[in-house]
């Protein structure tokens, strides 16, 4: 029989229309019920308690078990926020917005209210705030204020097991003030409480770090996921999602992708291919009706990442493509089906360039395994991964390496000092960083004039803790601040704040026409300048058509004008102080411009060598290339000596923002990057390389290259 059966494919839906939102809110009701069978509620009590009568408490459960969204609402009723704040860090901004704008649905409070959210550049909290979502950078930058954190009667450290540098260094700075301040009090009475709250079973570790305080957990049930490797890695993604989409019975489906643009160009592939199939006679499960596609990845509007949250309307399947995001920090309901990648993007030291780079890496076992398990929360489910059991053998570890030891420590030693934790190596870590990365933060604090020979933080070191950038970037608006001409310095900024101005889209005849509009732009201001041509953008007049008009993306701009003005409040602060540096400067504007640029970008120079190759000056001489999306691509013959700001690195190392400077203007700052042996600093002695530990460093290193080796071929 030819029952008609109605062809929808939903994109996506801006905004909801008046009709979806009536089931919306049918569907809120229903989930304030659902909050009072996860399975964290029937501990309440004992939760309450044990956070009550202990400094420290570990807390561990399944992911979407309610730890998150729950435990500061148990809090709250107990009436611990009349003893201060109860505040909750996230390692990601994304999770702090979004779980305290459900939170304060399920509690019935405006946000910004009583519940509100502080992530860097976006503070949306008031003198009502009693539950406050933050990231875990934007604690420890209170902790800078207020060492005590006075204001605070608990602070839950969320999403421990992501390991996270700043949650890292929170938990050796809590430990390091909460043991002590506790031997002191005799009368047993807890002023400030920590709980650190985790997924996996990492707990025992994190317990005994935190002198061996309770642990509990939270039992839950899950379901067998099963799983299938492929055959071998490749863009295999979209085609998979759809074989799950016309051959397995109705239940939502999760993608585990790397970024945005990969996000971006698998929806609208899902979306192209999803529009020939005929569910009269493709689709196995015939309750199946449609696809609705959906992306979620951290830049993306607030609105739209509510929709993922919704269940679909009854015969659709919703389809979510993600990034790491999905994996713990958020929790949607209904997903059976996992197709996973086997890949995340990471910012990782690279010691062949010595800068961090986002680099695109395999994923560790556990991460593949915890990206099945969300398949298994409610029934069985199944994870299709991309890659081969030999994949999984050869290039994957067994667990991730904690950020704390690829990362770059740089802001983290300065704040580390600010505090006054002079031996940065003793310092309690639950991992302790490798010593070479430790020193090569103090080496880099020390050529930015932030530290002194003794290891000290200076008047300028300060300065530069005084601002969430880049200590370079910082230094170079100081410099500009000095000048008097902060007007230029703020706004770049700003720009090189947020993620992704020029929009890049996925059609080849769109790109073409994106990247000439691009051009032109760079032309306009001046050209051969990357930097000024971020500049140019941030002033130009009438800005939501014109950005539309030129591929830009019109909410990062509005972005960077929230985060200039937040930068301009900063520094306004500091200028009223009265050692705030002045200088004076006799040149033209481009001159001035660049020469500040210089001041912080001392340590991203190359000259070039031969034909299209430069070599950078830091002592590592890369052979680096200018990126194609540089204005300065193509002329690179006219150049000599230029300054970037970041890198990236495929089988070649390329240069992304750029402009040219004299060798006159770095030639008296170039010395002090090979001026100190970083041993100086941290006053310890050289000590024997510990060859096991080495080895083992290598053997990661080699794995993870040979992945990467692996998806460039794709
Ligand atoms: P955990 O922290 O233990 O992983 P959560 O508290 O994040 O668990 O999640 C508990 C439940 O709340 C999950 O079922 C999840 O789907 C739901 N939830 C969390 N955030 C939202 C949201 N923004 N909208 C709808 N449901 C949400
Ligand atoms: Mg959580």
């Amino acid at each position: 029989s030819l029952r008609k059966k109605p062809f929808i494919h939903f994109r996506i839906m801006s905004k909801p229309n008046k009709h979806e939102s009536k089931r919306g809110s049918k569907r809120e009701s229903k989930r304030c019920v659902e909050a009072q069978c996860l399975p964290i509620l029937q501990h309440k009590a004992t939760l309450t308690k044990l956070v009550k009568d202990n400094v420290f408490l570990v807390v561990t459960g399944e992911t979407g078990s309610g730890k998150t969204t729950q435990l500061p609402q148990y809090l709250y009723e107990a009436g611990l926020w009349k003893g201060g704040i109860i505040g909750i860090t996230q390692p990601r901004r994304v999770a702090a917005i979004t779980v305290a704008q459900r939170v304060s649905q399920e509690m019935h409070f405006t946000l910004g209210k009583e519940v509100g959210y502080q992530v860097r550049f976006d503070d949306c909290t008031s003198q009502a705030t009693v539950v406050k979502y933050m990231t875990d950078g934007c604690l420890l930058r209170e902790i800078l204020a207020d060492p005590g954190l006075s204001q605070y009667s608990v602070v839950i450290l969320d999403e421990a097991h992501e390991r996270s540098l700043n949650t890292d260094i929170l938990l050796g700075l809590l430990k390091k003030t909460l043991l002590q301040a506790d031997k002191g009090s005799k009368d047993g009475s807890v002023r400030l409480r920590v709980v650190v709250m985790s997924a996996t079973l990492e707990t025992d570790k994190l317990s005994t770090f935190l002198g061996h305080c309770p642990v509990f957990t939270i039992p839950g049930r899950t379901f067998p996921v099963t799983s299938r490797f492929g055959n071998a890695i490749g863009p295999k993604e979209v085609d998979i999602a759809l074989e799950v989409h016309v051959s397995e019975v109705a239940g939502d489906i999760l993608v585990f992708l790397t970024g945005q643009s990969e996000i971006e160009k698998a929806c609208d592939m899902l979306y192209e291919k999803a529009e020939s199939i005929d569910y009269r006679y493709d689709v196995q499960d015939q309750t199946v009706e449609g696809l609705l596609i959906l992306p979620l990845y951290g830049s993306m509007p607030t609105d739209q990442q509510r929709q993922i949250f919704q269940a679909p309307p009854s015969g659709i399947r919703k389809c979510v493509v993600a990034t790491n995001i999905a994996a713990t920090s958020l929790t949607i309901n209904g997903i059976k089906y996992i197709v996973d990648s086997g890949f995340v993007k990471q910012l990782n030291h690279n010691s062949r360039v010595g800068m961090d780079i986002l680099e695109v890496v395999p994923i560790s076992k556990s991460e593949a395994q915890q990206r099945a398990g969300r398949a298994g929360r409610t029934s069985a489910g199944k994870c299709f991964r991309i890659y081969s059991n030999e994949f999984w053998e050869k290039c994957m570890l067994d667990y991730t390496v904690p950020e704390i030891q690829r990362a770059s420590l740089t802001s983290v030693v300065l704040t580390l000092k600010c505090l006054g934790v002079h031996d940065v190596i003793r310092f309690p870590y639950l991992d302790h960083p490798e010593e070479r990365l430790l020193l090569e933060a103090l080496k880099q604090l020390y050529q930015f004039d932030a530290i002194d020979r003794r290891g000290q933080v200076t008047q300028l070191g300060r300065l530069i803790m005084e601002f969430p950038l880049h200590p370079g970037l910082t230094r170079a608006l100081l410099k500009a601040a000095a000048y008097g001409c902060e007007d230029i310095l703020l706004p770049l900024a700003a720009m090189l704040s947020v993620e992704n101005i020029f929009i890049r889209p996925g059609h080849p005849e769109k790109q073409k026409e994106a990247d000439k509009k691009q051009r032109n732009m760079a032309a306009q201001s001046g050209g051969m300048n990357d930097f000024a041509t971020l500049l140019s953008v941030f002033q130009c007049d009438s800005p939501s058509a014109w950005c539309k008009e030129n591929w830009i993306h019109w909410r990062a701009l509005k972005s960077a004008f929230s985060i200039e003005t937040q930068l301009r409040e900063i520094l306004l602060r500091l200028q009223q102080k009265k050692d705030f540096p002045v200088e004076t400067f006799a040149g033209n504007k481009s001159e001035l411009f660049r020469r500040c640029l210089c001041t912080g970008y001392f340590t991203n120079v190359a000259r070039r060598s031969i034909g299209k190759i430069f070599s950078t000056m830091d002592g590592h001489g890369t052979a680096v290339h200018v990126h194609p999306s540089s204005s300065l691509f193509d002329q690179e013959a006219e150049l000599d000596w230029v300054i970037f700001h970041d890198m990236m690195v495929t089988s070649r190392v390329y240069l992304r923002t750029v402009c040219p400077i004299r060798y006159d203007w770095v030639k008296d700052l170039l010395p002090k990057l090979h001026e100190v042996d970083a041993y100086e600093l941290s006053n310890i002695a050289r000590e024997e390389v510990n060859e096991e530990e080495l080895a083992k460093l290598e053997s990661k290193e080699a794995k993870r290259q040979k992945g990467i080796l692996k998806l460039e071929k794709r």
